[in-house]
């Protein structure tokens, strides 16, 4: 027996016992005549004490040779300690050691493995396995687990069942290119990494499954944003027979009991909004709503009034900042070059405080009158003491970036705070999308999403004004959950990858099995999908995912632990039938 105890679980109560301890050294204090160790495992720390009145010598010497992160095993008497610890459960009791076995010594770690290390991120990613003995990595990964837990109750106990799907599969369109793995039996031929698990979970209900659910790996080769992994976790959801309305509910009972039982946090109902009007007010399909300052259109007020940088312009949109009338010249300009960094790509920003003493001081007064500029305020619900901000252009340029204007002010300003919670539902969202690039429309979700009935007969005289049976679940200003009610009908879903742009045979290629399997009695059915990594961090109270994922990637797609990815060598490319053409 290794141990009889954790590290965390000794105090008072187990005063006089004998026991035994296996961990890590966390941290010795040498004074010659007595040594402490604090002993670390998952649970916590336990000091041990040795001392040389009451421990034998070749204890004693034996204790001096432990260093940082040895991994030992000690018997010993629990005992009381003279100068407690109150920060810690066990910090009532030291444990006088009577024998010690060293089970494996260590080299000094290359960061200090502490709450606050002093090794960089590139570091502590190379010695990940050393990182995940520190406490924030640790308490991540264990907070994630409890949300698994969590979800898996919850959807276990509304009758969902847990299918997994392969992932040597063939290629499901979720917007980004596939990782793609060469098959050694099959010359010639590659498999795709699932995207998502969309057309499998959709076969699931062919096959009356009719409620799947999976906490699933996706896997999607895109240019890395911040804060996104080549591969992430989905919590994948698919029902059948239901409408918008029961998935709807079924999830935000989902995130209502995630919140309740993992934060302690009771939400009302949560808001609707179409897609049109979080565009409209918030210039973004997933907008934080908890900060106010939702957009207020001023063409009316501010056009034809002699400020031609407006009149030429298709938008002109403004927003109040709360209390921010008082920001100096310097902080105004501030903000004047942050939105006009390539990043964001404004061409400028105009401002108009309204002073506490309710007079207006604007960067156009040339232009407009304080009359004027209250009319402004009042727009945009700016009160004495408030900034309105304006920007202007092209409609849907502008909406976006005064989004980003609006989240940076939010962050700024503390608005955006962790403890606060706020869910809504973003519904009907374009059933398609323009691609300028290549001239074609296409799907704004994916391809086996169902236009609303009542728009069908947009479908090829409008396409880009039909409205998708899809929504998506945000909470404080993230993307957590998408989905939407399938297309079960082979003939429309035929009309779909039409309109999309594939031929008959590319269809038939790529989807046949799926067209196949609706000639077979597919149901009605739709689903959602969550994003695990993202939910678990924003209920952990962060912003980044990555401490919540045991071993990570970095921002180029490198696992710089394990080195990977790495080419191969010869003799495995013969034996999968691939030559490596680097330019
Ligand atoms: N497969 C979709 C996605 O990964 C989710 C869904 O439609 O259920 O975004």
């Amino acid at each position: 027996m290794y141990r009889s105890h954790t590290c965390g679980e000794l105090n008072a109560s187990a005063i006089g016992q004998e026991i035994t301890l296996a961990g890590w050294v966390q941290k010795v204090r040498n004074k010659g005549f007595m040594i402490w160790v604090d002993l670390r495992d998952r649970y916590g720390i336990t000091q041990l004490i040795f001392d040389e009145e009451r421990s034998a010598e070749d204890l004693m010497n034996l204790a001096g040779t432990l260093a940082r992160e040895f991994v030992i095993q000690v018997k010993g008497e629990v005992i009381e300690r003279e100068s407690k610890n109150p920060n810690i459960p066990t910090g009532d009791i030291e444990v006088l050691v009577k024998e010690l076995q060293i089970l494996n010594d260590s080299k000094t770690p290359p960061f200090t493995i502490e709450e606050e290390t002093d090794g960089g991120e590139d570091l502590r990613m190379k010695y990940r396995y050393l990182d995940i003995r520190r406490n924030p990595v640790k308490n991540k990964l264990m907070f994630r687990h409890k949300v698994a837990m969590q979800v898996r109750n919850y959807l276990s106990d509304q009758g969902f069942i847990e299918v997994e799907t392969p992932y040597l599969i063939k290629s499901t369109p979720e917007g980004a290119r596939d990782f793609v793995v060469p098959s050694r039996m099959n010359e010639g031929q590659f498999y795709a990494l699932p995207q998502s698990p969309q057309t499998f979970k959709q076969l699931l209900m062919v096959g009356g499954m009719d409620k799947y659910f999976q906490i699933v790996k996706c896997f999607r080769d895109e240019d890395l944003r911040a804060d996104r992994q080549p591969e992430f976790t989905q919590i994948d959801c698919e029902m059948t027979f239901v409408e918008q309305e029961d998935i709807l509910d079924i999830f935000e009972g989902l995130t209502r009991h995630l919140l309740k039982e993992i934060k302690g946090v009771e939400v009302d109902k949560f808001p609707r909004m179409t897609y049109a009007e979080a565009m409209k007010k918030y210039g973004n399909d997933k907008p934080d709503i908890r900060f106010g300052m939702e957009f207020a259109e001023l063409d009316e007020l501010a056009k034809n009034k002699g400020f031609n940088v407006f009149d030429q312009q298709e938008l002109v949109v403004g927003i109040a900042v709360p209390g921010a009338a008082s920001f100096t010249r310097k902080e105004l300009d501030a903000l004047i070059s942050w939105v006009k960094r390539p990043q964001v790509g404004a061409s400028g920003l105009v401002y108009a405080k309204y002073n506490e003493d309710g007079s207006m001081k604007s960067s156009v007064d040339k232009f407009y009158s304080e009359e004027d500029l209250k009319e402004w305020a009042e727009a945009t619900g700016a009160k004495p003491g408030d900034l309105i901000l304006v920007m202007a252009g092209d409609a849907n340029k502008t909406r976006t970036q005064l989004s980003a204007l609006r989240m940076h002010l939010g962050n700024e300003l503390g608005l955006r705070k962790a403890d606060e919670f706020a869910p809504l539902w973003v519904v009907d969202f374009p059933l398609l999308e323009w691609d300028e690039e290549t001239e074609r429309y296409h799907a704004m979700h994916h391809p086996f999403t169902s236009p609303k009935p009542e728009d069908i007969s947009k479908l090829e005289s409008a396409p880009g004004e039909v409205r998708a049976n899809a929504y998506d679940l945000v909470l404080n200003g993230n993307e957590i959950g998408g989905g939407s009610i399938r297309i079960h009908d082979q003939q429309m879903q035929s009309r779909m990858f039409d309109l999309l742009g594939f031929t008959k045979e590319e269809a038939k290629a790529q989807f046949g099995f799926l067209m196949d399997a609706f000639q077979y009695g597919a149901p009605p059915h739709g689903g959602i999908a969550f994003g695990f990594d993202r939910l678990t961090a924003i209920l952990g109270g962060q912003e980044s995912i990555r401490d919540y994922i045991a071993f990570p990637k970095n921002n180029a797609g490198r696992d710089i632990m394990i080195d990977a990815p790495a080419p191969l060598d010869d003799e495995q490319l013969e034996e999968l039938h691939l030559r490596v053409k680097i330019e």
